[in-house]
């Protein structure tokens, strides 16, 4: 049977990786986020070309009222959530005393309370069907830190603490909730902060991906688009029924030391 699957901030990156693998095992796919109308388009073409049913839902994530609209529309649309992706986030690099509060705002706002608010509105029937799952898309930044992004750390670790909550709260009603925890991947917030970190840093553009971006990733290689959404079609499937209320790293060995 087709599931109904959510993915926030999914018209770019991971979350759009994330809506295709699952529009590719043939789930109805919500997909939101921002961007040139014509990209978006055809973003909804390209997945609708798997066979599926895409709905777009331009949802401001820093706006509760629109996220509550997004859950309902995808109920409405679609019968319902059966999987909940929180991946919408951006980034800014800049050193604590100079962060513009804005930012801060902006960042506490989309890479965390936005997840509150689209699991606020879809637990309901989640709890109802008995049935559910909830993939927060954190970082390595969860669970380390870095200098000069104090508000993308922030909320990142404070989303593996809902993650942790919401597990427990919703364990004996067939709903896991988990974090995937990425490195470094080479998408549009990726390639948009190198050129402040080298400022930051006072180093090229190109030491910023070597020395800084790959330094601690054992591999030394960047983690991919692909690699993170089969993580979240695997913690959505029959499979990971008993894994609830963790992280999973996909960072080349970055968390290890
Ligand atoms: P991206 O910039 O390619 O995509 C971000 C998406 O969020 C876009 O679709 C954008 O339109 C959307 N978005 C931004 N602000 C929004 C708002 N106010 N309302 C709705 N949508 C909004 O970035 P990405 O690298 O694919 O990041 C996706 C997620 O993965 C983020 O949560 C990010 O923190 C996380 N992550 C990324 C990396 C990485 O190295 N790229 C590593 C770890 C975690």
């Amino acid at each position: 049977m087709k599931r109904s699957v959510v993915v926030t901030g999914s018209t770019s990156g991971i979350g759009l990786g994330i809506a295709t693998a699952f529009a590719e095992a043939g789930d109805n796919i919500v997909i939101n986020g921002f961007g040139e109308a014509s990209a978006i388009e055809a973003a909804v073409k390209g997945l609708e070309a798997k066979g599926v049913q895409v709905l777009y839902h331009k949802a401001d994530m820093t706006k509760p009222q629109d996220i509550a609209d997004l859950i309902a529309t995808a109920v409405k649309t679609f019968g319902g959530v059966d999987v909940l992706v929180n991946n919408a986030g951006v980034q800014h690099v800049a050193p604590v005393e100079e962060f513009p509060i804005e930012k801060w705002d902006q960042i506490i706002a989309i890479n965390l309370s936005s997840a509150f608010h689209t699991m606020r509105a879809a637990i309901p029937a989640m709890k109802e069907k008995k049935a559910g799952r909830i993939i927060n898309i954190a970082s390595a930044h969860g669970l380390v830190a870095s200098p000069f992004k104090s508000a993308y750390v922030a909320a990142k670790h404070g989303i593996l603490g809902l993650t942790k909550s919401a597990a427990l709260e919703l364990a004996e009603f067939g709903v896991t909730v988990n974090a995937i925890c990425p490195g470094y991947v080479l998408t549009p917030l990726v390639e948009k902060q190198i050129p402040d970190t080298a400022k930051a840093r006072g180093i090229s553009e190109e030491q910023v991906k070597t020395d800084v971006m790959l330094r601690l990733q054992a591999t030394k290689e960047f983690v991919s688009i692909e690699d993170v959404a089969a993580t979240a079609l695997y913690l959505a499937s029959d499979a990971a029924k008993q894994i609830t209320g963790t992280s999973i790293s996909i960072d080349g060995g970055w968390t290890a030391q």
